[in-house]
């Protein structure tokens, strides 16, 4: 039997992503990398998916979960930390509606909780009793209970890092990525609760068939895209007899291509780099007799 088909059938695919805020610019280069277009609305809430029928919503990250969870959209590009709290949120001991498809590789950050620099940090039975700032309430409670302390959770919407300040509280769980907004508030982070960087959210159901064989598609480009994003070939030449000293230099390399180009010895060689290709790389290549290196950016790639 297959599971539920979670929302009306629809011929075209509509994708939430954040109108405006970090995670805006990088999720529809993302989208356009696999080759979608839109026109714009007059409003800009909603963009008509010109090259194939998927369409965007531009909404505020927070919404993302819910319009997936009630079929108002298909898929979404939100960060984990809300897409994880909006879940525990939700659940109330129910069956998950939305999950995580893939992890997309920008907008990391973590949940963390912070305490005033001037506390001694021994662990988190210093917390029981004590009043924590957060907007991640959900997560909070559920990770103060594997640790079997009852603290008080304060819900705030925003500007959480200075509510030790203003009394409202005594620590705080909030994001953090380079710590600079922790330290500018005398705080430090102690407890990490939640690796975040943003995903595509889609439903835990199948879709119709004509929205599942967009989704296929568009799946396959994405993993193609996100394959190739921090990838590039390499080009050089080189004498046979050095391949064993040179191929283990290239950073995280698929199996080269090797063409032979003048008699036995001398070759082409072209590889796929997924780690970075650095100027210090290219020049120990050299040393060790690489000739001609040229590095190329990749487009796109289909398996
Ligand atoms: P919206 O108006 O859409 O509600 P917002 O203020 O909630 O915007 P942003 O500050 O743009 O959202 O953050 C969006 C997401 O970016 C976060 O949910 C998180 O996943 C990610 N992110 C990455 N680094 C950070 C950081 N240092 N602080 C906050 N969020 C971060
Ligand atoms: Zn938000």
């Amino acid at each position: 039997m297959s599971p539920p088909v979670t929302a009306p059938a629809r011929d075209r695919l509509r994708i939430a992503i954040q109108k405006s805020g970090r995670l805006a610019d990088p999720a529809r280069s993302l989208l356009a990398a696999c080759g979608l277009s839109w026109r714009e609305s007059r409003d800009r809430l909603f963009c008509f998916g010109e090259t194939l029928p998927i369409d965007l919503l531009l909404v505020r990250d927070d919404d993302i979960p819910g319009l997936i969870a009630d079929g108002v959209c298909d898929l979404g590009v939100v960060g984990r930390n809300v897409l994880t709290e909006a879940g525990l949120a939700r659940s109330g001991g129910g069956a998950p509606v939305f999950r995580e498809w893939r992890s997309l590789g920008f907008g990391g950050c973590r949940l963390a909780l912070a305490v005033p620099d001037a506390w001694d940090w021994q662990g988190a039975q210093q917390l029981a009793g004590k009043r924590i700032a957060t907007s991640y309430p959900a997560l909070l409670r559920q990770w103060l209970d594997t640790q079997g302390i009852d603290a008080n959770v304060v819900l705030l919407s925003g500007s959480v890092e200075i509510a030790p300040r203003l009394g409202q509280a005594d620590a705080i769980c909030d994001l953090v990525s380079s710590g600079a907004t922790l330290v500018a508030n005398q705080l430090k982070a102690v407890e990490t609760l939640l690796e975040s960087e943003a995903v595509l959210a889609g439903p835990v159901g199948e879709f119709d068939p004509v929205r599942a064989g967009l989704t296929d598609l568009l799946m396959r480009r994405m993993d193609g895209a996100l394959r190739v994003r921090n990838s590039k070939l390499l080009m050089f030449q080189a004498t046979r007899g050095l391949l064993p000293t040179l191929l283990p230099m290239l950073p995280d390399a698929e199996e080269p291509t090797v063409m032979q180009i003048d008699g036995e010895d001398r070759l082409a060689l072209q590889a796929l780099c997924h780690g970075a290709l650095t100027w210090q790389r290219l020049e120990e290549l050299k040393r060790a007799g690489a000739r001609g290196l040229m590095v190329l950016p990749i487009e796109g790639m289909l398996a």
